[in-house]
């Protein structure tokens, strides 16, 4: 199926539930021969639209990690028409260890796409999912969060495609989600994204930010499990009718790179603002205290553009350069 070095005994064409992983060779000081084992579940009954579910791209971001452990130990075969394929732990190492990044090579999974054969961990699974897994999928989502280092009001997001038809379905798909917002973002910070690659492919492809760690809780889980069951819905997967979105859903953009404000210089964040609130250019939306200069006057961050505060720094002590607000203004025309 694939040029890949992972190993896995999923048959993707067996109709059924199988539960497994992908083995990646992984040696360590301890283990010379080994394997690392990235957890999989595929579920396929009949002919039908195929999803591919993922959480844990990153890997302090457990949402969608929860929701797919839920998701793949619950579904019956029979609740199913076509093929679900679920990720729950893309990056395990970075869930393991709490973090954003792999620690076995510092990775971000979300910068590795499409990942080579001879890669590090980080980018031979990318690959894997890129050769293998893409190439089956219909659908492609991508569960995320703000983790630890940003909070976000809970959104089903994409970029804005040249392709008209693949976005307004794209489009369609997300306020089937059920989440407040539907999110059109801009790449700020560098290429490789799984969710760029897959809409490069021509998928229906949606990515999350649903709260961050700390906004982690029932209510937030909850949009991540129905949200993921409604889109299933959508497409026949699942059998019902999806749940009508949220009266008051709105589509935002961020489509300007200053409504990505980054922190001038390090420091301790102080907000001015919550999220929802109201900005106007050349307001402070806080202020950045020195830990080496404590009583110097703390130095202001400036919106440039105008619109609703989306996100915001999720640790107060945030570095130069890091993102530490989103600002977002509403599309008109959906
Ligand atoms: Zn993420």
């Amino acid at each position: 199926m694939s040029d890949s070095p992972i190993f896995t005994t999923i048959d993707y064409e067996r109709e059924g539930k199988q539960l497994g992983v992908l083995q990646v060779p992984q040696s360590f000081n301890t283990a010379g021969w080994a394997n690392y084992f990235i957890p999989i579940g595929v579920v396929k009954n009949g002919a039908g639209p195929t999803a591919l579910l993922i959480g844990g791209n990153h890997g302090d971001e457990y949402e969608g990690q929860v929701t797919l452990m839920n998701l793949a130990r619950e579904l019956d075969p029979a609740q199913v028409q076509g093929r679900l394929i679920m990720l729950p732990m893309l990056n395990r190492p970075a869930a393991e260890a709490g973090a954003r990044l792999s620690p076995l090579d510092g990775r971000n999974m979300n910068r590795a796409f499409p990942g080579r054969r001879n890669d590090t961990i980080t980018g031979q699974i990318a690959h894997y999912v890129s050769q293998a897994l893409l190439p089956l999928a219909d659908i492609v989502i991508d569960i995320h969060s703000g983790g630890r280092t940003l909070q976000f009001l809970p959104s089903v997001n994409m970029h804005n495609l040249a392709n008209r038809q693949q976005f307004d379905e794209m489009v369609r798909a997300a306020k089937a989600w059920g989440a407040p917002y539907v999110f059109i973002y801009e790449d700020v910070a560098g290429e490789g994204l799984l969710p760029s690659y897959a809409e490069s492919l021509g998928k229906i492809t949606l990515g999350t930010e649903l709260g961050s760690a700390s906004q982690f809780g029932a209510s937030m889980l909850r949009l991540a499990a129905d949200g993921v069951k409604n889109v299933l819905r959508l497409y026949g997967i699942l059998s019902g009718e999806s749940a009508p979105p949220p009266a008051g859903q709105q589509v935002v953009e961020a489509s300007q790179r200053d409504d990505y404000i980054m922190a001038p210089v390090s420091g301790v964040f102080e907000p001015f603002l919550e999220m929802g609130d109201s900005v106007a250019a050349g307001q402070a939306i806080g202020q950045l205290f020195s830990t080496e200069q404590p009583f110097v006057s703390p130095t202001p961050v400036v919106a440039r553009t105008s619109g609703i505060l989306f996100g915001r720094a999720g640790f107060p002590l945030v570095q130069q350069g890091a993102c530490v607000g989103t600002i977002v203004r509403p599309v008109g025309d959906f």
